[in-house]
């Protein structure tokens, strides 16, 4: 693959729609290959958070200048688990179905996408880390040397979400939660700018019938293959 820099370890990129388990299997799969972890979507769900905190309306049509300033002056931070919004732990409020919803909607805009882009490319500039969202094989590491696209039927993404929410306290109907995925998964395949799509070169996983750990041993099994394939070039 084109590479302008080398990196010393490599980028690992797990994309799909919601639901897919993209973040219970990035975490485990860092955590056997003692990676970093970056879970891109707290990062938009982050940057809605404080969108509704500035005021700011989904519906302006100044939308995007509105949000300029705010992209400028944002920190977006990782401490562990929680994700911390200028400091304050916000990880509490990140899974709440309407800043999902609302992530959703200010990703389409330029603005948001290349103040994340940004902070996601810096992240993975040495590789080490496992990177999951929708555009990390397309978009933001098109040149990661890993790229997984994890799939599962609707109805089981739907049930897996239902149960993690309701599981929390959060009073929501299947019947709701099937469809603002549906809605969520339709907004990131269409939009313009980095839509949800497999990458031509990443391995499809279709997760429907597989554990977690059925997953996570399928792409370690592929990460150990190539990276022994590769130490056996070297040596010829
Ligand atoms: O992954 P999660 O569902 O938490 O992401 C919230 C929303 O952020 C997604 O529906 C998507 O619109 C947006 N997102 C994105 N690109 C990413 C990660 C998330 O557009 N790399």
């Amino acid at each position: 693959m084109d590479r302008m820099t080398a990196r010393p370890r490599p980028v690992i990129a797990i994309d799909g729609p919601v639901g897919a388990g993209k973040s219970t299997v990035a975490r485990a799969l860092a955590r056997l290959l003692q990676f970093a972890y970056l879970n891109t979507g707290a990062m938009y769900r982050a940057v809605a958070i404080a969108a509704r905190a500035s005021g700011i309306d989904p519906d302006d049509p100044a939308l995007a200048e509105r949000l300029a300033p705010m992209l400028e002056r944002v920190s977006i931070t990782f401490d562990g688990e929680r994700v911390l919004l200028d400091g304050r732990d916000v990880s509490g409020e990140v899974s709440a179905p309407a800043i999902g919803d609302l992530a959703s909607r200010l990703s389409t805009l330029a603005v948001v996408r290349a103040r994340m882009r940004e902070a996601q490319r810096a992240a993975g500039r040495d590789g080490g880390i496992v990177m999951e969202g929708r555009d990390i094989g397309t978009a933001i590491f098109p040149d990661a040397e890993f790229k997984f696209f994890l799939t599962a039927d609707v109805n089981v993404r739907a049930q897996r979400r239902f149960a993690e929410l309701a599981a929390r306290g959060e009073r929501v109907t299947f019947a709701a939660v099937l469809a603002e995925l549906r809605e969520r998964d339709r907004r990131d395949q269409e939009r313009e700018l980095a839509p949800l799509r497999r990458a031509p070169d990443a391995i499809e996983i279709d997760a429907t019938a597989l554990s977690v750990s059925a997953v996570v041993d399928a792409m370690k099994l592929r990460i150990d293959q190539a990276r022994r394939g590769e130490k056996d070039l070297k040596r010829t």
